[in-house]
């Protein structure tokens, strides 16, 4: 296998002067494949690539493109095993979840080749007999995809399939710390015949990559996930020309268990949201909020169930939670609950790395349960990504949504009842963009995606991902 390229124009090359850097495993620390390390020149002939193939690419038929498309599920689908086992290798996760994934980001290439087909303009009724109004839908242009390391294929997939889908031509960088998945990704687009151009990828330093996305005026949309301060960055960058721009950013998920809640199902939930990708997804739970009257029985549950999480390399059988990403993530994790304790918090499990961090190899925690937690603690604040559930007591409906409410983020929100009527109340009150009632699995590919608040802006996801790469044009005509 060799890596260490750049995809620009159909074809595999090095970046200027052959520059690579290494990507290494979380759970070894040993290297595991190479990358080129791009930079603003090899950012500038993959835009000038998926500028030049533009034009035939919009121009094709949405149903030729679905057809590319649907190669592409065929291969991802054909190669799972190599794809999750790359994932696993740079990235972390457990196999078992690593092919999760790669079946979720085929589902988000099955799902935009049908979609593409349907988007369609429209006529508008004219106040005078002589004019008519048609409104048409086109394909943006170039988009520059700036994907995270914490689902290495499935952030590629749903931006760049209905990106393609609606006709517009991409340029991807990847997160140095999983660029490896894109690059193999990128063959399988390339084994599926689509045309040169119309699909690019540039390994490398990120900023400089992100400026060039930003300042090159062939760019016309940017589409981002990744942290608040990043985001910020971009959308403050886009502004000199008023670049589209769609940015997915970091939560701080509350999950509410309500007295009258299944506590079991509540205990499962809450295990799969927060400890899924040890913590490390922008949905997952961040602070659970328990009401007082089962605050004692939900915890024991909990407790029960972590305990039998199995922390360890994510290609051993049996691992139900692999490393962190690397050492900020370990130090921020570590520093939350260190915080959490000064502050009276109670560990209830884990709380500590585990012995392979310190002999210097992967950067594992373990799952860990903070009793009596409260707000002014960063665990609950802040966005920990890790595996870190901290619970804190709550009295009332009216208190609960004040404090879920109360952050400047807005993704994913979680609250486990049985009561229908508290169902649309809180549903309806929580300032969120994706709510899991009794469901700690929101996320599919057929509904849309995204953050109020600092979470972000625009959605993917289902046929909302489309209407991102999309402009709308009014033509106005007197007949
Ligand atoms: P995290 O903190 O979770 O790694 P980041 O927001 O730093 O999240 O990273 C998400 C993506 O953004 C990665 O592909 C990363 O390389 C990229 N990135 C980081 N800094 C910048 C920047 N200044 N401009 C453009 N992209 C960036």
């Amino acid at each position: 296998m060799q890596y260490g390229e750049i995809y620009v124009g159909g074809r595999w090359v090095p970046a200027d002067g052959g520059g690579t850097f290494e990507v290494c495993s979380p759970s070894t620390r040993e290297r595991v494949g190479r990358a080129a390390a791009g930079g603003p020149a090899e950012a500038r002939r993959a835009i000038d690539a998926a500028a030049d193939a533009f034009p035939a690419w919009a121009a094709t038929p949405a149903r030729d493109r679905g057809l590319f498309l649907l190669k592409i599920r065929d291969l991802m689908l054909e190669r799972l095993e190599p794809l999750a086992r790359t994932i696993t290798l740079e990235q972390g996760k457990p196999l078992k979840e690593a092919r999760a994934e790669i079946a979720y980001a085929a589902e988000f290439v099955t799902w935009s080749a049908e979609e593409g087909k349907r988007v369609a303009g429209e006529t508008i009724p004219a106040s005078t007999p002589n004019k008519r109004h048609l409104v048409l839908k086109q394909p943006i242009g170039v988009v520059g995809a700036i994907t995270p390391w914490n689902f290495p294929s499935a952030m590629i997939t749903r931006k760049v399939a209905p990106a393609l889908a609606a006709g517009c031509t991409v340029v991807v960088k990847p997160a140095e710390q999983t660029p490896l998945s894109a690059i193999e990704l990128f063959r399988l687009f390339h084994e599926a015949g689509l045309p040169a151009g119309v699909a690019n990828l540039v390994t490398g330093e990120p900023a400089p990559i992100g400026r060039e996305f930003l300042e090159n005026p062939r760019v016309r949309k940017i589409t981002f996930t990744g942290s608040t301060e990043v985001g910020k960055i971009l959308m403050r960058g886009a502004a000199d020309q008023v670049k589209k721009i769609s940015l997915e950013l970091g939560g701080c998920a509350p999950f509410i268990v309500f007295e009258d809640a299944d506590l079991d199902k509540a205990a499962d939930g809450l295990v799969i949201t927060k400890f899924r990708n040890a913590g490390q997804t922008c949905i997952c739970a961040n602070r659970a909020f328990v009401h007082e009257k089962v605050y004692d029985a939900f915890q024991e549950r909990l407790v029960g169930r972590v305990r039998t999480l199995k922390v360890g390399d994510g290609l051993a059988e049996g691992t139900t939670i692999g490393p962190l990403i690397d050492r900020a993530a370990f130090d921020k994790v570590s520093e939350h609950v260190g915080d959490a304790v000064r502050q009276g918090a109670r560990v209830l499990c884990g709380g500590r790395g585990t012995p392979e961090s310190g002999q210097g190899r992967g950067y594992f925690y373990e799952p860990t349960v903070l009793g009596e937690s409260t707000p002014a603690m960063k665990v609950v604040s802040e966005e920990t990504f890790g595996p870190v559930a901290p619970l804190v007591r709550f009295r009332d409906e009216e208190e609960v949504l004040r404090l879920a409410n109360d952050t400047t983020y807005g993704l994913a929100a979680y609250f486990y009842t049985r009561d229908v009527g508290r169902v649309v109340r809180v549903m309806e009150r929580l300032e969120y963009g994706i709510i899991g009632v009794n469901d700690p699995a929101p996320a599919v590919p057929q509904a849309p995606f995204g953050g109020f608040k600092e979470s972000g802006i625009g959605r993917e996801g289902g046929k909302y991902a489309l209407e991102e790469f999309l402009e709308i044009k009014h033509v106005a005509m007197i007949v």
